[in-house]
């Protein structure tokens, strides 16, 4: 356990010393102090907001380079229900591909104002209402779908709140409430 921490703190260290250059597999790997796990402690970084960018985000870059695009983000701005375990935290994080389940952007994307997303592991049943810390409780949420889906959780929206929103809704919206519904309850009904 303390040598994986070792090996990303030197991670984190090369690649900060390079911000904004290409730097290659191979480098970042020695920097490591050549362990095989390299390539998970990168996603674990760009999980917890480190923007780096790989041929996949980049047409100028080649398989095998990377570049840390900006400064990474302050330590601890990277939030998580607090009672979760770091090592159940990874597990989410691993089995939801470092991406938002709701939204579909990935760690370290540029989101909102252009900054880079911040993936939060939290409960899909909440603890208030009994959800419990355990692996098919807990998904990966981006910073603002996790917003949105605290108040998902708190309170489900009334009928007749929801009817009398939908019916003051625009043609064009009310259209879509319905393309929606008819899409959500194709087979059933
Ligand atoms: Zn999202």
């Amino acid at each position: 356990m303390a040598k994986k921490t070792g090996s990303k703190a030197r991670i984190r260290r090369f690649l900060k010393q390079h911000t904004g250059k290409t730097v290659t597999s191979r480098q970042i790997q020695q920097a490591a102090g050549d362990v095989a796990e390299w390539a998970r402690r990168l996603r674990e970084l760009r999980a917890e907001g480190w923007h780096i960018s790989s041929h996949n985000d980049r047409a100028d870059l080649k398989p095998g380079e990377y570049v840390l695009e900006t400064d990474p983000p302050a330590p601890g701005q990277y939030t998580f229900a607090h009672t979760i375990s770091g090592r159940l935290r990874a597990q989410v994080l691993e089995r939801n591909g470092y991406t938002c389940q709701m939204c579909g952007i990935g760690a370290g994307d540029p989101g909102e104002d252009d900054r880079p997303t911040r993936l939060h592991v939290g409960h899909i049943v909440d603890r208030k209402h009994g959800g419990k810390d355990e692996l098919f409780n807990l998904r990966t949420l981006c910073s603002t779908c996790n917003q949105g889906a605290k108040n998902l959780v708190q309170e489900p929206p009334g009928r007749i709140w929801l009817l009398s929103q939908v019916r003051r809704a625009s043609i064009d919206d009310q259209r879509a409430v319905l393309k929606w519904l008819k899409l959500k309850f194709r087979n059933r009904s």
